[in-house]
């Protein structure tokens, strides 16, 4: 696993940003052992992929609001050029090639691919993970397939969510009433669902996107079940080790 700049996944945050409360408790030897019973939630990282029209973007603006752990959308980086309402630094980091590699070469990046062999590279920056941190928050990662399987490699306790619409049709279906991209892109995005839809397995949850509402809650007690996942490791190991 690679080590992140800051306190990660279930090891330890510290003392300073955590709120506890102090117990007294006897051992099995019988030994007095101070508990504390932890509050602060251990840090996350969420991965959410899924086809072109599947309805992530939908899914991540409802579930910034309204999820039960609180989350930061990460802004990725890319040098695809702005669409006409995209601002940067909200909805993209809108960078040159020249930027970006510079940036790759620099370490800065969590992962990064090029995606639907567009020749544009897209990349989730470390600094976003450190912001994410900062508002003791969960990271919420939006990112295809490619980016997620290195996530998944160098990070095996993100919580990985392939999102997908009932059939094949009905991506194109909505694809193309959002009428945000050209026919041949459309093609191209096609193309890629198919592929990404191989690596389905690969995830920890396959959700799919019938209806918005039940899949928003379906998500929702998916992160409250890593929630409390994460919590009962982090008494469990801080149990442990004031009881040595
Ligand atoms: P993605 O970010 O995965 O490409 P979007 O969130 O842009 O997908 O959704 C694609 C289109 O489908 C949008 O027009 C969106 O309003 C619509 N949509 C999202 N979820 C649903 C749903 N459950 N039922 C019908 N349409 C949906
Ligand atoms: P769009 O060009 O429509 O904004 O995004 C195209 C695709 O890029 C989406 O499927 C999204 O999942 C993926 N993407 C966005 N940001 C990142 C990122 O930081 N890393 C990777 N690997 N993929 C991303």
């Amino acid at each position: 696993m690679k080590a992140l700049g800051f306190s990660s996944g279930t090891e330890e945050a510290s003392a300073s940003d955590r709120s506890s409360a102090t117990e007294l408790r006897q051992d099995t030897t019988g030994r007095i052992c101070v508990e504390q019973a932890i509050e602060h939630l251990p840090f996350c990282i969420v991965v959410l992929s899924g086809p072109s029209g599947s309805g992530k973007t939908t899914i991540v603006s409802r579930l910034v609001r309204e999820s039960p752990v609180k989350l930061v959308k990460a802004i990725s980086a890319t040098t695809r050029p702005p669409r006409e309402h995209e601002v940067d630094r909200e909805d993209y980091y809108f960078l040159t090639p020249e930027e970006f590699e510079e940036r790759k070469q620099r370490g800065e990046f969590l992962e990064y691919a090029e995606v639907h062999r567009t020749g544009y590279w897209y990349g989730t920056l470390i600094s976003e993970l450190e912001r994410a941190r900062r508002a003791n928050a969960w990271v919420l990662l939006e990112i295809d397939v490619e980016g997620a399987l290195n996530v998944m490699r160098d990070y095996p306790d993100a919580l990985t969510i392939f999102i997908t619409t009932p059939s094949e049709e009905e991506f194109e279906r909505r694809l193309r009433e959002r009428g945000t991209e050209d026919e041949a892109v459309i093609q191209r995005r096609l193309e890629t669902a198919r592929r990404e839809l191989e690596f389905v397995e690969r995830y920890q949850y396959c959700v799919i996107n019938d209806n918005l509402d039940r899949a928003i809650n379906e998500i929702k007690e998916i992160l409250s079940n890593k929630a409390g996942e994460l919590r009962n490791h982090a008494r469990s190991t801080e149990r442990r080790s004031n009881c040595q």
